[in-house]
């Protein structure tokens, strides 16, 4: 089948807002209310003529003791199926300490990892997107997927590792 793209990263970073970026309509569902997207959603993408699934997930959310952060089963089972994984982080927050515990998650899953900086909605945000090479996943891709600034750099990135 086509390749699969995990959407991960912590509620309310911009997950399900890229997803309908990349759609190009509104599928998936915005909230600002963190945690809405409570399962795997997948959906048909297609980019430069390439097609892909997309897949939407809830989140990864804290464990119960709240210090390290664990991956959601979701999102987990997300990864297990993924070709490859977008992971969004928000620069309006920056990078937490779970954000950074996903990296480390993410990094050992040895599969292709894309780092999106979200709600760079302006040339201001881009130095906070270039202090997320400290997560040491790599060159962080600045986008505003409400705005769809650098959405189309993204996706060449995307395309580049399927
Ligand atoms: P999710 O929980 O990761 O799926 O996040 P959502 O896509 O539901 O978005 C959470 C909130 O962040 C919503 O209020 C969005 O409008 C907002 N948001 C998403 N992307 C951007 C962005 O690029 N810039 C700004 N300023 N806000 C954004
Ligand atoms: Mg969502």
């Amino acid at each position: 089948g086509q390749p699969v793209v995990a959407v991960v990263g912590r509620p309310n970073v911009g997950k399900s807002t890229l997803v309908n970026r990349v759609l190009g309509r509104r599928a998936a569902v915005v909230e600002d209310v963190p945690g809405v997207t409570r399962d795997r959603i997948a959906y048909d993408a297609v980019w430069s003529g390439r097609r892909f699934t997309l897949v939407d997930t809830g989140g990864w959310e804290p464990d119960a003791a709240g210090l390290a952060a664990m991956v959601s089963e979701q999102a987990q089972a997300a990864l297990d199926t993924a070709d490859a994984v977008l992971f969004i982080v928000d620069v309006l927050t920056g990078a937490t300490d779970a954000d950074e515990a996903v990296a480390r998650v993410l990094h050992r899953s040895g599969l292709p990892v894309i780092l999106v900086a979200n709600k760079v909605d302006d040339a201001r945000s881009e130095a906070d997107a270039a202090a997320l090479w400290s997560l040491g996943l790599g060159e962080p891709h600045p986008v505003s997927a409400l705005h769809g600034r650098g959405s189309g750099d993204l996706l060449d990135a995307v395309l580049a590792v399927l």
